[in-house]
């Protein structure tokens, strides 16, 4: 497989990128992982990640309020940015 044609679109910005250079994620069970491998899942980029928009994608998606969200990613190896 040629890694370099597989691209992917971040959710908040739409931007394309590598599918490597992107953050996959994924919301199971009211849960936000890193993706396991199986399901559904969405791509965000490393600016994205950090910003308030990328809470409110959360938010509906997974369909919780925005404080939840910020709860369930405080274990993230990133921080959301005020
Ligand atoms: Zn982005």
């Amino acid at each position: 497989m040629d890694n370099e044609k597989l691209i992917r679109m971040c959710v908040v910005c739409k931007k394309r990128a590598k599918q490597f250079s992107l953050n996959r994620l994924q919301c199971i069970e009211n849960q936000i992982n890193i993706f396991t491998g199986r399901g559904r899942s969405f791509y965000v980029c490393n600016e994205c990640i950090k910003t308030k928009k990328f809470i409110n994608f959360l938010s509906k998606k997974c369909n919780k309020s925005k404080e939840e969200i910020k709860k369930l990613i405080i274990h993230f190896p990133f921080s959301i940015s005020d």
